[in-house]
């Protein structure tokens, strides 16, 4: 895949419907229309759609220029102290990286788990292993053209501070990090502001994972409102409460060269949001 940057939402807003399109599998053409080249699906709930829906998506993605990443089930948990849970698991992580690979898509993005019950450092180290289980049938089923992208989490008790996921992203370069900078934000309680807070994540991730996989990383771009525990709701970018804004970031983006997928995860307005976001990039 060409490196350039990219810029499209994670499923559709009214606009789309709107506009008189009816099904995903249009969002594609949708999404060139309008400049934004990424299309992002989410299997957040489950696996909602067929494999010949999933072809011809990828098809008029590939007809659009258009990439296309997948965004796995929330309910996978490699942190479940129980491994036929974890195992359950694998077989989503999986089906969806087969479905990704039909679609001719990039980025698998993936919730690594939460701790539940246990101590941070016996979560980390389940998904640790498990992580390492994972890779074995990745590779053994031919999928690692795709990338599995664990996402930096809102949560406090999810595991995914951006530290953590580049630790686990140093296993193996089909590792991409997936920078939700809304997310970290919340766990920052606000603490993303200056162009400084974004290239001190991207500084310590480059330093880790070299240039290349984090110049081509995934990112989720959304302000989202929070409190003393973390994330509590996805927002528009008209929010001029909780922010971060996307203005500092961009101007790293450009300076750094980078070519990641950016999708906008706004709450109503993904896809204006997206077309917003590129203009503030390109303004930047
Ligand atoms: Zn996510």
């Amino acid at each position: 895949m060409d490196e350039i940057i990219r810029f499209g939402p994670a499923g559709n807003s009214q606009i789309f419907y709107d506009d008189g399109y009816k099904h995903s599998i249009d969002a594609p053409k949708w999404c060139a229309e309008h400049g934004l080249y990424a299309y992002e699906y989410s299997f957040g709930r489950g696996f909602t759609m067929s494999l010949d829906t999933i072809k011809t998506l990828g098809e008029n993605a590939k007809r659009n220029n258009v990439l296309i990443s997948f965004h796995a089930p929330y309910y996978i948990n490699l942190a479940n102290p129980a491994d036929d849970m974890a195992q359950k698991s694998f077989s989503y992580i999986i089906k969806g990286m087969e479905y990704l690979k039909s679609a001719g898509g990039l980025d698998y993005v993936v919730h690594l788990g939460t701790q539940g019950k246990l101590d941070r450092k016996d979560a980390i180290y389940l998904i640790d292993k498990r992580l390492d289980e994972v890779l074995q049938i990745i590779y053994d089923n031919n999928l690692d053209c795709c990338n599995l992208c664990p996402e930096t989490m809102g949560k406090y008790m999810q595991v995914g501070s951006y530290k953590e996921i580049i630790d686990f992203c140093k296993k193996d370069d089909i590792l991409v990090p997936t920078f939700d900078f809304g997310h970290i934000n919340c766990t920052l309680q606000g603490g993303l502001k200056t162009s400084d807070d974004y290239k001190h994540i991207l500084d310590y991730s480059i330093e880790k994972l070299g240039e290349k996989r984090v110049k081509n990383c995934h990112i989720h771009f959304s302000k989202i409102e929070y409190s003393d525990k973390g994330e509590i709701k996805h927002l528009n970018l008209d929010d001029n409460v909780y922010g971060p804004e996307f203005e500092p970031l961009a101007k790293i983006l450009k300076e750094y060269n980078m070519t990641p997928t950016i999708i906008s995860e706004s709450k109503e307005r993904m896809m204006e949001d997206a077309i917003t976001l590129k203009k503030i990039f390109e303004k930047s």
